[in-house]
């Protein structure tokens, strides 16, 4: 086997099997280095997301969703079941599943594309050469015309509250824990906060989650981060804002939490603690000291608008670089830089990225919030529509939260969709769509929605920018 290629991509995760997978459609000679070792300690592809992000998370969420709703949504159906159990094993376990079958998903894609796969962590020398260290520590080196750096992120550690993987855990900890806690503290009430507190509130922890900030999910339009507050209040999520961990110390089985807010200092046991302060983006190791790459003050990879390093045949993409970090910003960064290495002509539209929380209710966006619209003085109006009087989701039992459209004032193009709700996770799509076709409100107003569907909130919301909504007062 050579050890040259057209594309070198150092990191398998969501970005960079991506990437790697499109360079080979396009006829490059492509290889991927990762260093991830599963849950059982063999090679795994997918990166975070596969492994201990996005899937495993949404398999816990779904699961424990099913064992709420028996008591919390069941009943209301005339169905009632007594001494319902959850056997974490199984529950774990079918999380465990999922991620293998994915995770081999892109062993056997990288296959059928002809990757191939080199196993230990890859470092970046002059001349785009790619050091390989194995698990052994033995050294390997090859080398290619373009290298993809798609080395992600980890999550951030608080000095005081250093991770142990027992009591003081992230994310990757609060997918595994074997007995349900009694009491759990979350800190950051941000999407790994919200979604993996929510999956052991279900479940019957007592959640507090302590928050820096005084505004909640200040990435969202203010009016449905209130709806989702008052919603997550009654799930039982203790959210405290305002309020910073001062001091976390193991004792025993427990850990003790010191955090202060307005009202001052307060002390707070429980049984896990979860540190989800956010992610930094990892380079560690990756550049030889003489490559020329950069690295901004955050230490993510500089990067031009086309995901190029500024070193020659040398890109960045993902939660590496700036932007959201998000799998689905990864996925078409990694393509599109491709594309650009096979001389094609790849897209990424950072204006029009949804963002979506796989709480209950869901929480989806795309665009700008209503505050970001009157900060930089944009003429807009605003139509919401609230499930409530969606036939659907009253049938469904989830009439909860609302979708909201934000269109220009003169033009009418759409400029930002907000939603809380059952299912906003795909109605988002719609919204997207029509963004990046420059749509406005009118259009989505004259598209025919099926009824009786979830979807029809979208289409009421685009009505209701221009007053003329059918089943709500305008
Ligand atoms: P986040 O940035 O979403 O939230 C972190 C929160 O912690 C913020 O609200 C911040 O104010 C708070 N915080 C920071 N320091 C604090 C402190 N000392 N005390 C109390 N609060 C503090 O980060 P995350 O939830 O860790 O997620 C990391 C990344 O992963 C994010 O970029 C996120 O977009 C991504 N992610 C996305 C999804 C999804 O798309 N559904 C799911 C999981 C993670």
């Amino acid at each position: 086997m050579s050890d040259t290629f057209d594309v070198i991509v150092i990191g398998g995760g969501p970005a960079g099997y991506h990437a790697a997978i499109r360079a080979a459609q396009l006829g490059l000679k492509t290889a991927v280095v990762d260093a991830f070792v599963g849950k059982d300690g063999k090679a795994a592809l997918g990166g975070t997301c596969l492994n201990v992000g996005c899937i495993p998370s949404k398999a816990l969420l779904d699961s424990s969703k099913q064992f709420y709703n028996i008591a919390h949504n069941l009943p209301v159906h005339g169905i009632t079941v007594e001494n319902a159990k959850v056997d974490l094993g199984t529950f774990i376990g079918r999380k465990d599943k999922i991620v293998k079958q994915f995770t081999g998903g892109v062993a056997q894609l990288f296959k059928a594309n002809k990757i191939v796969s080199y196993f230990g962590k890859g470092k970046l020398l002059k001349g785009n050469n790619v050091e390989i260290t194995g698990n052994d520590g033995a050294t390997q080196t090859i080398s290619a015309t373009n290298v993809v750096l798609a080395t992600g992120s980890v999550p951030i550690e608080l000095p005081f509250a250093k991770f142990d993987n027992k009591y003081i855990i992230d994310n990757a900890g609060a997918l595994d824990i074997t007995e349900v806690p009694r009491r759990m503290g979350v800190i950051g009430a941000g999407v790994i906060g919200l979604e993996l507190g929510s999956v052991w509130r279900r479940l019957g922890a007592e959640v507090t989650v302590i928050e820096a900030l005084p505004d909640f999910l200040g990435a969202a339009d203010a009016d449905i981060a209130k709806i989702a507050f008052k919603e997550f209040g009654k799930l039982g999520l203790d959210i405290k804002l305002g309020a910073k961990l001062s001091k976390a110390q193991v004792k025993g089985n427990e850990v003790h939490l010191t955090y202060n807010d307005k009202d001052g200092d307060h002390d707070l046991v429980v049984d896990k603690l979860l540190v989800a302060v956010g992610r930094r983006a990892y380079a560690d190791g990756l550049l030889a000291d003489d490559v020329g790459v950069k690295l901004d003050e955050r230490g993510r990879i500089v990067v031009d608008e086309h995901c190029h390093t500024g070193v020659d045949g040398v890109w960045a993409v993902g939660d590496a670089v700036r932007g959201p970090m998000l799998a689905h910003k990864g996925f078409e960064e990694g393509m599109a830089v491709a594309e650009w290495i096979a001389g094609k002509s790849g897209h990424v539209n950072y204006d029009s990225i949804p963002w979506v929380i796989y709480t209950e209710p869901e929480i989806a966006w795309a665009g700008k919030t209503e505050k970001e619209l009157k900060d930089q003085g944009i003429p807009y109006r605003a139509g919401s529509f609230p499930f409530a009087a969606i036939g659907r989701a009253v049938a469904m039992n989830e009439a909860i939260g609302q979708v909201k459209m934000l269109a220009h004032a003169e033009t009418d193009r759409i400029l930002g969709v907000h939603m809380v709700g059952p299912g906003v996770s795909e109605l988002i799509a719609e919204c997207v769509v029509a963004m990046e076709f420059k749509g406005s409100s009118e259009d989505l107003a004259r598209i025919i929605h099926a009824h009786p569907t979830l979807s029809e909130a979208v289409h009421e919301a685009a009505l209701a920018v221009d007053k003329r909504a059918i089943h709500k007062g305008n």
